[in-house]
């Protein structure tokens, strides 16, 4: 994490150090210190994007910033320029536009200079952080259900803000789905120097998309850091979580493997059990009567032996991509079998380490860190969201959104092809029908690369039962399988899982709810459920792109907020009034109407059986952070 020592090499020099990091965020640096607009606009035509492979910056543009940044920081470490430099709204603006290759609005000041601790502006800091510190009462209590990622997240900021917890955890561990999913290959696809606490930068990362166990011990790592483990009960499964309207308590409880139950009564009760957290096990005729290993990649077993055996694997998204490509080169053979396909975009750090003197400039150069992942927070995030608007008026409505998204499709195409063009049969089984982000946009593990593997072969007819050893697909093709993967995702519709959830005058989440049809205000507070919240809660996925762990910060900010309330004994109860949560409902499905994700053609996690858009979030990032920075206590009925 951040705190680690930084270990400069021995053998390079500054300009050589300098040599190996992002040129662009060095350009950031510089500027940063300097203000010297002049060598912004002689870069500035050569960045093309955000990413830091977007550029074409020549050569000696390259060493005019290295040498003046190698003074300057000579200057610095010498003790004889300040580490802290700031400069003015209007230059950060122009920096911040440069650097990404597109105008940044400025309304993304706020969120830059909370986020990413930039050189910060003197009237912006701490303008737009709703918490500040209150007394509480002594025998005031929060239950966390989870400790995942968002209920560390939770229970980090309530001991900062001194607001005492408990946290069940169904687990051995903490780390939710990064302690569970071990399937050969799991990884992230966001960034890791943006999918990391901001609060908790790391620069250790071995990768710009590190795999699971490094993104585990991250989880541990921090738990460990705040003092967290002395608070959770392992092992402890919640079964019910009830309000009681007369004391405005939750009572929530919690099963152990070996028998014995533990009810909490708690003040507040907070749901960090994650969306994608239940697997889902597709209801396919004569699974039962398989006879081989069936593992889930959300329930991997490690003693289950695959190598040199036929593997089959059922499902292609974002776990598929990963475990697929990871166990073909030791498997006989892999047959994939795809219901429909994904988009896949091609990112050429996907597979890279991050070299020393990268991680160099992250523990050593000031605001190089912060720089970096502004830089990323931008290239997979807001930068795409306007292009995922239906425009009514345009013509091919049926496989792309708009201009701008019928190129995506072209490009992506383009790549498709480039890697299996000389098969067209492949080819064509692989091209979705639908506009690009439609389903999770997924990155290339080298996928197509696998698809032409000699021991691979893709099966795209519907699978029409299991037999012993065997997969009968529709077309009576029978295929020899001993171990079936099921890469086939996660129970979504439920999203407090099997909880059983009973708020005021007893009424039942379910009755409200259904099977697969969530609704909150922010996707964090449901009306008549007082004291209740919810991270990672309806609506509020990423799906354009950012990071979850965005969205989970801004969720905490909120609900320690109205935590705050309740703690201080100011009131008992915070329950967010009908209207307010219906009237954010309809503009949700209003904007999600206009979005990429309720086209028709496409099916996805995101979706219900009715086809209303109840996971993904459908507004900006910047939205969602202005919107939850304060908690309003006018939108709620306070008792
Ligand atoms: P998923 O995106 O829901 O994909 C499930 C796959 O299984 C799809 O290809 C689906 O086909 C197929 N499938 C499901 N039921 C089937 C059936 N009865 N017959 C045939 N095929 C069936 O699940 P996932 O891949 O586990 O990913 C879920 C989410 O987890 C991701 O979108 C992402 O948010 C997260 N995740 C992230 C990472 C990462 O890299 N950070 C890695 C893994 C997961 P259809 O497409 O036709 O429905």
């Amino acid at each position: 994490m951040a705190g680690s020592n930084p270990s400069p090499s021995t053998q390079l020099n500054l300009p050589d150090l300098l040599a190996e990091a992002d040129i662009k965020t060095l350009l950031m640096v510089l500027v940063t210190f300097d203000h010297d607009e002049r060598i912004l606009d002689e870069c500035q035509p050569y960045i093309t994007g955000a990413w830091d492979y977007m550029e074409n910056i020549p050569s000696y543009l390259r060493e005019k910033i290295i040498t003046r940044l190698a003074d300057l920081l000579s200057d610095i470490n010498a003790g004889k320029r300040p580490r802290t430099a700031t400069p003015t709204a209007e230059l950060l603006e122009k920096m911040m536009s440069t650097f990404v290759g597109q105008p940044i609005p400025s309304e993304y000041i706020p969120l830059t200079t909370q986020q990413f601790s930039f050189p910060l502006i003197p009237e912006a800091r701490g303008k737009h952080s709703g918490i500040a510190s209150r007394a509480t009462k002594s025998d005031f209590k929060v239950v966390i259900i989870g400790a995942g990622m968002s209920g560390i997240c939770a229970a980090i900021k309530l001991k900062e803000a001194d607001i005492p917890f408990i946290i069940f955890e169904k687990n051995d561990a903490v780390g939710g789905t990064w302690y569970e999913n071990t399937y050969p290959g799991a990884g992230v696809d966001t960034p890791n120097h943006i999918y990391s606490f901001s609060f908790e930068p790391n620069h250790d990362w071995s990768e710009y998309f590190a795999k699971r166990d490094e993104i585990f011990k991250y989880f541990e790592a921090v738990s460990e850091k705040y003092g967290l483990y002395q608070s959770i009960r392992f092992g402890a499964n919640v079964t019910d979580a009830v309000y009681d309207d007369e004391h405005a308590s939750w009572k929530v409880t919690a099963e152990f493997s070996d028998g014995t139950r533990e009810v909490v009564e708690a003040n507040a009760v907070l749901f960090g059990v994650g969306l994608l957290n239940r697997p889902s096990v597709p209801n396919l005729q004569g699974l039962e009567k398989f006879e081989g290993p069936v593992l889930h990649t959300a329930q991997w077993d490690s003693s289950v032996k695959w190598k040199g055996k036929r593997v089959g694997m059922i499902g292609t998204g974002a776990s598929g991509m990963q475990v697929g490509p990871t166990i073909a080169p030791e498997v006989e053979h892999l047959t994939i079998f795809q219901r429909s396909p994904h988009w896949v975009t091609y990112n050429p750090n996907y597979h890279r380490r991050v070299t020393p003197g990268k991680e160099w400039a992250l523990k050593n150069i000031p605001y190089y860190a912060d720089w970096y992942r502004f830089q990323l927070f931008w290239a997979t995030a807001d930068s795409l969201h306007a292009s995922l608007h239906v425009d009514p008026t345009w013509p091919y409505l049926d496989r792309s959104l708009n201009e701008t998204n019928e190129k995506m499709r072209q490009a992506l195409i383009a790549s498709v092809e480039s890697q299996i063009g000389d098969d067209p049969e492949l080819l064509a089984k692989v091209i979705p029908t639908y506009p690009p982000y439609g389903k999770r946009m997924l990155r290339d593990n080298h996928w197509y690369r696998t698809l032409k593997r000699e021991n691979v072969s893709l099966v795209t007819e519907r699978i029409a039962e299991l037999q012993a050893g065997a997969v009968i697909t529709s077309d009576s093709q029978k295929h020899d399988i001993e171990v079936l993967v099921l890469a086939t995702g996660f129970s979504v519709g439920q999203v407090l899982g099997p909880i059983n959830v009973h708020g005021a005058h007893g009424i039942d989440l379910r009755s409200i709810w259904g099977e697969d049809d969530p609704r909150a205000y922010l996707g964090i507070t449901v009306p008549n459920f007082p004291n209740l919240f919810i991270m990672a809660g309806p609506n509020t996925s990423p799906a354009h792109g950012g990071s979850a762990i965005f969205n989970a910060e801004c969720q905490v900010n909120y609900i320690v907020q109205a935590l705050q309330i309740l703690a201080t004994g100011e009131y008992s109860a915070v329950d967010v009034r009908k209207d307010v949560h219906d009237a954010y409902n309809e503009r949700v499905d209003a904007q999600n109407a206009k979005m990429v994700w309720t086209h028709q053609g496409v099916n996805s996690w995101y979706k219900n059986r009715h086809g209303r858009v109840f996971a993904s979030i459908p507004w900006r990032m910047v939205d969602y952070w202005s919107w939850t920075r304060k908690f309003e206590p006018g939108e709620y009925n306070l008792r």
